[in-house]
């Protein structure tokens, strides 16, 4: 990414202070601190000022930051906070803005004891997650490379997947794979989940073996050059009953109605409509559990969220994920899941994997 990038980002924030009456604002979120500074290191702050801005850091990653930052850096010989507290007393900063969901009560109260008389901490919610919902062309590109990644890894696991192998040795073998071609890690925990444990929305893989008869679901995701994917695939041992196919049906329709719906300024809770009006259509909308999608981007889950309670609109540039399932205790469950790019006129599916369900045999 571009230095330019970052700095554009800084400015917006800086220029954005005065109409919130902020002297400046602090940021300790690692995904934030990334987002405008490019910083990847573990112990980072940075306080964005009107004309400047500041990376605290530890001598640890003194000579990353200096290979990845463009703003000043100020490497601390003891606790960051000390030499944050010394800033904001030299500059005689009164407001200073943070982050309340995204900073540790740790760093707020050895802050808030250390600063100057007439200066307080003002809490500033969803500002930099706000900004982060729209991607840049780099962005997007990079969001392109890990869905591509993601997808790949997956196919070539799956060309060589048999029955009895353990859900652990799938997930391994996915994770191996995304590595190989190129992913830094995977974006959260790889699901892999066979049979009756496929109604599990979030289950993680076990000892058990894919046996024939069951179903199983693949969720997995990779982060490369620091943006995530996600994908969610669903594979059969054997060949799949009537009931299966059927409510994989359901399902692929469900989310093909949701995907069509995407556009600019289409309303989340929209979007998430259509998936569940699909799947009432088929007596399934109780066994939906979940929202529709979310966004991805330097986080796995970052705004916008689709579900029945968000009232936000979407926005050409901004990525999610469109993913609706039903899950059946007994009978397991069935999710797929695109991660899509937002256009003004509808949206770019990313996600190249085919969406039938496969046969393992
Ligand atoms: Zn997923
Ligand atoms: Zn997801």
């Amino acid at each position: 990414m571009a230095a330019s990038e970052f700095e554009l980002r800084r400015k917006a924030v800086a220029s954005g202070l005065a109409e919130r009456r902020l002297d400046a604002l602090l940021v300790a979120f690692s995904p934030n601190l990334r987002y405008l500074s490019g910083f990847t290191g573990s112990n980072g702050n940075l306080l964005v000022l009107p004309d400047r801005a500041i990376l605290f850091t530890d001598p640890r990653y003194q000579i990353q930051a200096a290979q990845e930052v463009s703003c000043p850096v100020k490497i601390a010989k003891g606790p960051l906070v000390l030499d944050l507290a010394a800033v904001i007393q030299k500059r005689c900063l009164r407001r200073i803005g943070y982050e309340p969901a995204r900073m540790t009560c740790d760093l707020f109260e050895s802050l808030n004891a250390r600063l100057p008389m007439k200066a307080s901490l003002v809490p500033v919610s969803s500002w930099i997650e706000q900004m982060r919902t729209i991607k840049s062309p780099e962005e997007l590109a990079r969001i392109r490379r890990s869905v591509q990644t993601n997808s790949r890894a997956f196919e070539e696991t799956v060309r060589h997947l048999r029955p009895g192998m353990m859900e652990q040795e799938l997930a391994a073998e996915l994770e191996y794979r995304m590595r190989r071609l190129g992913a830094e890690k995977p974006s959260f925990e790889t699901i892999v989940a066979g049979g009756a444990r496929s109604a599990l929305p979030h289950a993680q893989p076990t000892k058990a073996r894919l046996e024939p008869g069951g179903l199983v679901v693949v969720d997995m995701g990779a982060f490369q050059d620091g943006y995530a994917s996600d994908m969610t695939r669903m594979l059969f041992v054997g060949s799949p009953t009537t009931r299966v196919k059927r409510t994989y049906r359901a399902v692929l329709e469900a989310q093909l109605a949701a995907v069509d719906s995407v556009r600019a300024g289409a309303s989340t809770v929209h979007v998430d409509r259509q998936a569940r009006e699909v799947l009432k259509g088929y007596g399934l909308d109780q066994a939906f559990v979940h929202s529709t999608g979310h966004g991805l981007g330097l986080e796995i889950h970052e705004p916008p969220r689709i579900g029945k309670r968000d009232s936000s609109h979407l926005e050409a540039g901004m990525t999610v994920t469109i993913e609706p399932g039903v899950y059946l205790e007994g009978f397991g469950g069935i999710r797929i899941e695109d991660t899509v790019a937002v256009t003004a006129a509808g949206c770019e599916i990313l996600t190249p994997t085919s969406k039938e369900l496969r046969a393992v045999a």
